[in-house]
């Protein structure tokens, strides 16, 4: 990126820290998923039980593989298991809670669409500390834009990942369809952590993940 978007998105970030800090978000910004890595790292602590949100970003980043070779945490490995649904009632009492965010809006907040809805559930309540990596291409203006933001990029693109037969992976777009393989059953936003930094967003400078 040139050097006057690159001006302009820290511009979008350091705003977007700013409201979340106000709604008592910690928030962090990092240039990239090196550092991002190493914030999470540091925010760790031996013998904790971890667990995650489905997210592209936490393996495009390594958070992914840090956790599967980590032999001083317990980590609850919703990708290797014969029994997701376990795996999904005990992130509650985690430690830790690491996901992204399916978009962040400049005024301080957290949108984000779930299928089964364990993630948005973790992120409201349950784990003590929930970590939340989103890469630069997630801020957004405000409500509506992160709306938007969802129907026309989060949405269809995790259909098309997931390999879902919905109409937006035909249109490229949100069309409120009645499928069976929907995965934006529950729409969640959160505007306020109402334990000061229980929920800590890492904003990296570097795009990453839908
Ligand atoms: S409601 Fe249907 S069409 Fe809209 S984003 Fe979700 S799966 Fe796609």
């Amino acid at each position: 990126m040139d050097r006057f978007t690159d001006a302009i998105l820290r511009k979008h970030a350091e705003t977007t820290k700013k409201h979340l800090e106000e709604r008592h978000f910690g928030c962090t910004l990092v240039e990239d998923e090196k550092e991002a890595l190493s914030l999470i790292q540091s925010m760790i602590k031996k013998g904790d039980t971890v667990s995650v949100g489905g997210s592209m970003t936490l393996f495009e980043t390594g958070v992914i593989d840090y956790l599967e070779h980590n032999t001083e945490i317990t980590y609850l490995d919703r990708y290797h298991t014969n029994d997701v649904h376990d795996v999904f009632r005990k992130a509650f009492s985690a430690d830790v809670y690491i996901t992204s965010t399916n978009a962040l809006t400049m005024t301080g907040k957290l949108f984000n669409v779930d299928r089964n809805g364990n993630r948005v559930a973790a992120m409201i309540y349950g784990p003590k500390k929930v970590i939340v990596l989103a890469g630069i291409n997630k801020i957004v203006k405000d409500d509506e834009a992160a709306i938007k933001r969802i129907q026309t990029m989060a949405s269809p693109a995790n259909c098309l990942r997931l390999k879902q037969d919905t109409p937006c992976t035909k249109t490229g777009f949100c069309v409120d369809c009645r499928s069976d393989a929907r995965l934006c059953a529950s729409h969640v936003m959160q505007d306020y952590c109402h334990i000061e930094d229980r929920i800590h967003v890492i904003i990296m400078m570097k795009e990453a993940g839908y």
